[in-house]
């Protein structure tokens, strides 16, 4: 098997919006008590550097969601971890790596709207807006991704691959 990798966005572009996402995040919240909630596994390094963006410093939670099969082909969605704070009354920024048909982040809205949070913002690192299948709403995005399997800074082709500081189309 022959797999190369080019480059879409590179380190220091993301740094770069990574630093003006932090911006953006913060002035939204304005010093209100927010809680961030990464979904693992693919957010943890865009979480880590926005989290280290922000002009203030939410509590940290994560929840866990993954698709049947550890290959390109989507599949039916597996909820595997929970928060472990109550959200009801606070404000929630759920934070993931990438909105593809938008199925996984409609499940996730869907179960944290049922707790009543104050307010829930999404901000994902990357979309695919054109790939939608479900409508939903991305408050905050760092990239528009190109219509190319992508990998590296969190996002993997069967556990590999995350990594990577950039972000690359896998050639195969
Ligand atoms: P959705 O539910 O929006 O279709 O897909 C969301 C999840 O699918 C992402 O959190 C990510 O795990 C995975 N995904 C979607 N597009 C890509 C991609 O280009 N590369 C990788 N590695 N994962 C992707
Ligand atoms: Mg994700
Ligand atoms: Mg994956």
């Amino acid at each position: 098997m022959s797999e190369s990798l080019r480059e879409v966005f590179g380190e220091a572009a993301i740094a770069a919006r990574v630093a003006e996402l932090g911006q953006e995040v913060s002035a939204h919240f304005a010093g209100r008590d927010v809680v961030m909630v990464g979904v693992l596994k693919g957010a943890l390094p865009f979480m880590s550097d926005l989290l280290r963006a922000l002009d203030f410093c939410p509590e940290l939670d994560f929840v866990r969601v993954a698709s049947y099969g550890a290959g390109v082909a989507p599949g039916e969605l597996r909820f595997l971890m929970d928060l472990e704070t109550d959200i009801a009354g606070r404000h929630v920024l759920l934070v993931e790596d990438i909105v593809d048909t938008g199925r996984s982040l409609a499940y996730l809205l869907n179960m944290l709207e049922k707790r009543n949070p104050a307010s829930l913002t999404v901000c994902s690192f990357l979309d695919k807006p054109y790939r939608r299948e479900v409508a939903v709403t991305v408050d905050f995005v760092g990239f528009s991704a190109p219509p190319v399997f992508l990998v590296g800074y969190g996002m993997d082709i069967g556990e590999r691959l995350r990594r990577l500081r950039g972000v690359y189309e896998l050639i195969r």
